[in-house]
């Protein structure tokens, strides 16, 4: 598995590297924003490791960035526990962060887990209504339209596509697509709700089951 490690922190790099190469990972190493970029469209990757205080970009910006190029799950590391919240109130399509500092073995259970939601499932596809959800190419058309999601609102939408209409309880939908692992902000999973609504174009794709959690609206599949 290649990782692109983003990181000006040598201190920081240094070890990480040596670490996830005994892991068995392949990394490239930058350590400025703009050679990531450059390197994200050199190569594939399989997974973003994006510090978010680098010298040359934002490392908000940088992640907006990334996640327009390229559905590579990015795991933000950010210096601060306070700035988690912004990570995920601004949409930054980031699929999960660690606060430094980190263990390795913390790390690397949280990129096998990006990783292994952001396989392709050979599943038949869904349709519910002028919806479609296929997982084998992991592309949703909306009214003939193709809609743009990152990784976890893709995760999400496949999830409740599962059994349209069927309600999903807010922590079962943690556990499945974020981790059973989770404890980031639950609000993170109304973000996510947010932006799939809006991206969809109609909210009533997304049904609130007050007190419980969210299903697929059938009639909104309907209509
Ligand atoms: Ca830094």
């Amino acid at each position: 598995m290649r990782v692109l490690l983003v990181e000006d922190d040598q201190a920081i790099a240094t070890p990480l590297v040596r670490g996830l190469e005994r892991e068995g990972f392949h990394v490239r190493h930058c350590d400025r924003g703009g050679d990531a970029l450059a390197a994200l469209d050199d190569e594939a990757s399989d997974v973003v490791l994006l510090d978010l205080g680098l010298p040359d970009v934002d490392g908000f910006d940088l992640c907006r960035e990334v996640r327009a190029r390229s559905d590579v799950p990015i795991i933000v590391v950010t210096a601060r526990g306070d700035e988690v919240d912004r990570v995920v109130g601004l949409e930054l399509g980031a699929d999960d962060y660690v606060v430094k500092p980190f263990g390795l073995r913390e790390l690397v259970a949280r990129i096998r887990a990006v990783s292994r939601r952001a396989m392709v499932r050979p599943e038949s596809d869904d349709e519910a209504g002028r919806l479609h959800v296929d997982r084998r190419t992991r592309r949703v058309v909306v009214d003939g339209a193709e809609v743009s999601l990152t990784p976890k609102e893709f995760d999400l939408l496949a999830l409740l596509a599962d059994d349209p209409g069927a309600v999903y309880g807010r922590q079962q939908i943690l556990d499945e697509v974020w981790d059973p692992h989770w404890y980031g902000p639950t609000k993170t999973l109304d973000v996510h709700i947010g932006s799939l609504r809006r991206k969809l174009g109609d909210a009533r794709w997304i049904e609130t089951v007050r007190g419980v959690g969210y299903r697929l609206g059938e009639d909104g599949a309907r209509v």
